[in-house]
């Protein structure tokens, strides 16, 4: 097989939304109130999220429908391509085959509007106004703003301060969409006057905006909270990448033996491997499916098992997860969309496990492989992406050394043109890596909820 890409035609697309929840080896613990250690039910999420989505959060259906009005808006750029990195293999003199799936080609340039999309749509259903969130970067803002513009709801972003003033792209992305985006913390909410009466200067943190994102949709009847990862719903609506994947290796006649992507919240690496998990379990194939996380944020690779709060003003319920605390703030490293304190519930759980492996890696090494990956394939990868791109050139190199001639496929969750100002940290020289103290993993556990 010496095809570039694998393409599937529009109506091959998958019809349905793998869950993994029936699949689980162990049953998902549910979130639970902080106060009182008891399962929360649907009404306890209504205010900040619609009832369609709070049915996909608790399902135990292994298929879900995915709508047309909803499919009609994802053909703008999917199905995405299965792109076979020769190039790559070439430079690397690797027996292995490296393919990639390229979730790049959305507008806003990552696998983020799968799930905006799809959120979008359920809250124009049940008559949802405005939607508030939050966002680092702004990947997530502008994935959101695209797809309130399409389905014609008003959409508000709280952005980091930092990053709305040292990264203005991504908020003119956001504008240009119809969105408008705040610099966090601002003076529109109770939370965020709080801060700024304290400490006028503040930079703002992700958690800061959450608590003004969630204190707006819970305040106002018409106005809905949206999340760009972690939660089941999420990971559900970016599963139609392992799907796609799944027909594509089919046509191609391949089968992967190595499946790796990058994990922040954890919601791109799960749609490109849950499809892929249950055969695994069932023991029809034997995978390696691995999430690449940051040694700034190891999250997996060394977090704890436990209930936490997803956010660290404490506003939100709490989750079953690997988390690192969620008073805990990652170093500044250039992938931002991975440096947050938790994980997926469902990945923490599969990881717990056994089945799903975890790596993490330094920035420094990360770059190495971007940039090999873009002066041989051209395409630039997102920081974040980086991470999965460099752990398939470790993998395809071992097999160099063996001679195995493995399958290595590489979650490809975003492209780094808003990213430059990173690649030009790292062309200069300027790049740190940051080694994360075992006391700073240890002072998590003494301010967890105590929870099992
Ligand atoms: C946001 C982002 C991530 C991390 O988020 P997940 O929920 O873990 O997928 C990874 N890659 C890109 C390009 C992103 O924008």
């Amino acid at each position: 097989m010496d095809e570039n890409k694998i393409f599937l035609s529009e109506s091959e697309m998958p019809q349905a939304w793998y869950n993994i929840n029936p699949d689980l080896p162990v049953p998902l613990k549910p979130p639970i109130h902080p106060g009182t250690g008891e399962p929360l039910g649907p009404e306890a999420l209504a205010p900040l999220f619609p009832m369609a989505l709070i049915e996909q959060e608790m399902s135990m259906d292994r298929w879900i429908d995915i709508p047309d009005e909803i499919m009609d808006v994802l053909k703008i750029w999917r199905p995405s391509p299965l792109q076979r990195a020769l190039r790559l293999e070439e430079a690397l003199g690797t027996p292995a085959r490296i393919y990639f799936k390229n979730e790049a080609v959305s507008p806003p340039g990552s696998h983020k509007p799968n799930t905006a999309v799809a959120q979008a749509y359920y809250n124009k259903q049940e008559g949802v106004e405005r939607i508030t969130t939050e966002t680092g970067a702004g990947q997530w803002g502008s994935a959101l703003s695209f797809a309130c513009q399409i389905f014609d709801i008003s959409c508000e972003v709280y952005m980091v301060r930092v990053s709305y003033e040292q990264k203005p792209y991504r908020r003119l992305l956001m504008q240009t969409w119809g969105a408008e985006c705040y610099p966090s913390p601002s003076d529109r909410t109770e939370a965020g006057r709080a801060i700024l009466a304290e400490d006028p200067d503040t930079p703002g943190s992700l958690g800061i905006a959450i608590s003004e994102a969630v204190e707006l949709a819970a305040k106002d009847e018409g106005t809905k909270y949206s999340l760009g990862s972690v939660l089941n719903h999420v990971l559900l609506h970016q599963t139609i990448t392992g799907l796609e994947m799944k027909k594509q290796f089919e046509i191609a006649g391949d089968y992967p033996d190595v499946i790796v992507g990058c994990v922040g919240g954890g919601s791109n690496f799960a749609g490109f491997a849950f499809p892929y998990v249950k055969d695994k379990i069932d023991g029809k194939r034997d995978i390696d499916i691995i999430g690449v996380e940051p040694t700034a944020c190891p999250t997996l690779t060394r977090g704890l098992y436990r209930y936490d709060f997803g956010d660290n003003a404490e506003m939100t319920p709490l989750l079953k997860m690997l988390t690192l605390g969620h008073k805990f703030v990652p170093a500044p490293i250039h992938a931002g969309g991975l440096r947050y304190h938790g994980a997926a519930p469902q990945l923490s759980l599969l990881v717990n496990e056994g089945v799903i492996e975890a790596r993490a890696l330094p920035q420094k090494e990360v770059f190495e492989g971007a940039l090999l990956f873009a002066r041989t394939e051209g395409h630039l990868p997102a920081p974040e992406t980086a991470h999965a791109v460099q752990v398939a050139i470790v993998e395809a190199l071992k097999c160099k050394e063996t001679g195995e001639e493995k399958c290595i496929v590489i979650g490809y969750s975003g492209h780094g043109h808003f990213d430059l100002a990173a690649y030009e940290n790292y062309l200069s020289g300027n790049l740190i890596d940051y080694e994360l103290p075992q006391e700073e993993i240890d002072a998590a556990a003494e301010y967890l909820p105590n929870w099992e």
